[in-house]
């Protein structure tokens, strides 16, 4: 009886695995030349989509996270080549979780620029994370093609070296993982978060973003732009109950 259970969990985890894999990427159009991509993976036996971005540019392609199905890598790329005719040069992750930075140094070997903060590359390290060839010591702005940006870090939230990607112009807010979807129940994995100091960091973004008129979070839908909102409202009340 036993070994036939054993028998039929294992059938089991193959075919999560068979969806995981058939389920590859999914492109949506954001706004101008912006994209958002999807992909998928297992997170305590239920599949998870997680959200990257990239930035169409006359000087080529700008890569927000990587993709967290490490099947994905090469995929996204020649997607990006064949739907826009144009090479990724620059890949920025936005903190040290595989679902940012898990393609780094794949795209490192493939001549793309790859960039992460300071911080989040000595979280790499200390965690056996991929690692980019470039880091951050401070908020960053670069101009690439006509379109520029800024890498901000807003303080610990989600894990201490979260940091934002902020288009002013377009008021476009890469927020990733720190900001949960507008139907998260919860702030999601806490295990690396600063519990204390994350509604304090989503004031701080809110402070110097405004209203802006797109908000991507890590995972799930973004369309609804409470998401920030939401998120200040989760961290205040998870503050309340640690007492901080
Ligand atoms: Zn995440």
């Amino acid at each position: 009886m036993r070994f036939l259970f054993i028998i039929l969990f294992f059938f089991q985890i193959l075919h999560l695995k068979a969806q995981v894999e058939h389920n590859d990427i999914r492109f949506t159009h954001l706004t101008g030349d912006f994209y958002i991509y999807t992909t998928f993976n297992l997170y305590k036996g239920e599949k998870i989509p997680a959200n990257g971005m990239y930035l169409v540019t006359g000087e080529g392609v700008v890569l927000f996270d990587t993709p967290w199905d490490t099947s994905q890598f090469q995929p996204l790329l020649d997607s990006i080549q064949l739907r826009h005719n144009k090479k990724v040069m620059i890949c920025i992750a936005t903190h040290f979780h595989d679902d940012r930075s898990a393609g780094l140094e794949y795209y490192r070997s493939k001549a793309i620029k790859t960039y992460t903060s300071l911080l989040t590359d000595e979280l790499s390290k200390k965690n056996n994370k991929k690692r980019a060839e470039f880091l951050l010591t401070k908020d960053t702005v670069f101009h690439v093609g006509n379109y520029s940006f800024e890498t901000f870090y807003p303080g610990p939230g989600h894990t201490q070296d979260n940091i934002v990607i902020w288009f002013e112009k377009e008021k476009i807010l890469y927020g990733a993982c720190l900001i949960k979807s507008a139907e998260d129940e919860d702030l999601g994995y806490l295990g690396d978060a600063d519990t204390k100091e994350y509604a304090n960091t989503i004031h701080k973004l809110q402070q110097k973003c405004g209203e802006p008129k797109y908000i991507i979070v890590g995972h799930g839908d973004w369309t609804n732009l409470r998401s920030l909102e939401h998120t200040y409202e989760m961290a205040k009340a998870l503050r309340k109950k640690i007492g901080g």
